[in-house]
């Protein structure tokens, strides 16, 4: 099933989290218990609103349960011995004039600490 944020901030709502982001599976089954108690058709409740806390449990538990967010495969880290600038600076040995710019040796350019092991260009 697929959850939208809306619809998991509304469960949240409903189950008396004070916010999505203090959603857990376990707190799903504690606040669910609490709210199905109060309202359970068996317990002179509103039969209404246990269908709608049923859902919100399971709203929650699918959002719990989605894929994670899709994360940058690949983190640039900057290259270490250029610093991420892809180039060194070669003294020119002379005060007042400025040094050569040599490709790093180290990402080959790129700047990117990770070059060789991904072999990007
Ligand atoms: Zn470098």
């Amino acid at each position: 099933m697929f959850v939208s944020e809306k619809m998991a901030r509304e469960a949240a709502d409903l189950l008396a989290f004070p916010n999505l982001e203090a959603v857990d599976v376990d707190g799903v089954k504690d606040h669910y218990r609490v709210a199905a108690r109060g309202c359970h058709p068996d317990a002179g409740g509103s039969a209404e609103v246990f269908v709608q806390v049923d859902r919100a449990k399971h709203v929650l538990l699918a959002w719990l349960a989605r894929a994670p967010q899709a994360a940058p495969a690949h983190v640039m880290r900057s290259c270490a011995r250029c610093d991420g600038r892809g180039y060194m600076v070669l003294s020119s040995g002379l005060p007042g004039r400025p040094g050569l710019r040599r490709q790093c040796p180290e990402c080959h350019g790129s700047g990117d600490a990770d070059y060789d092991k991904h072999g990007l260009a």
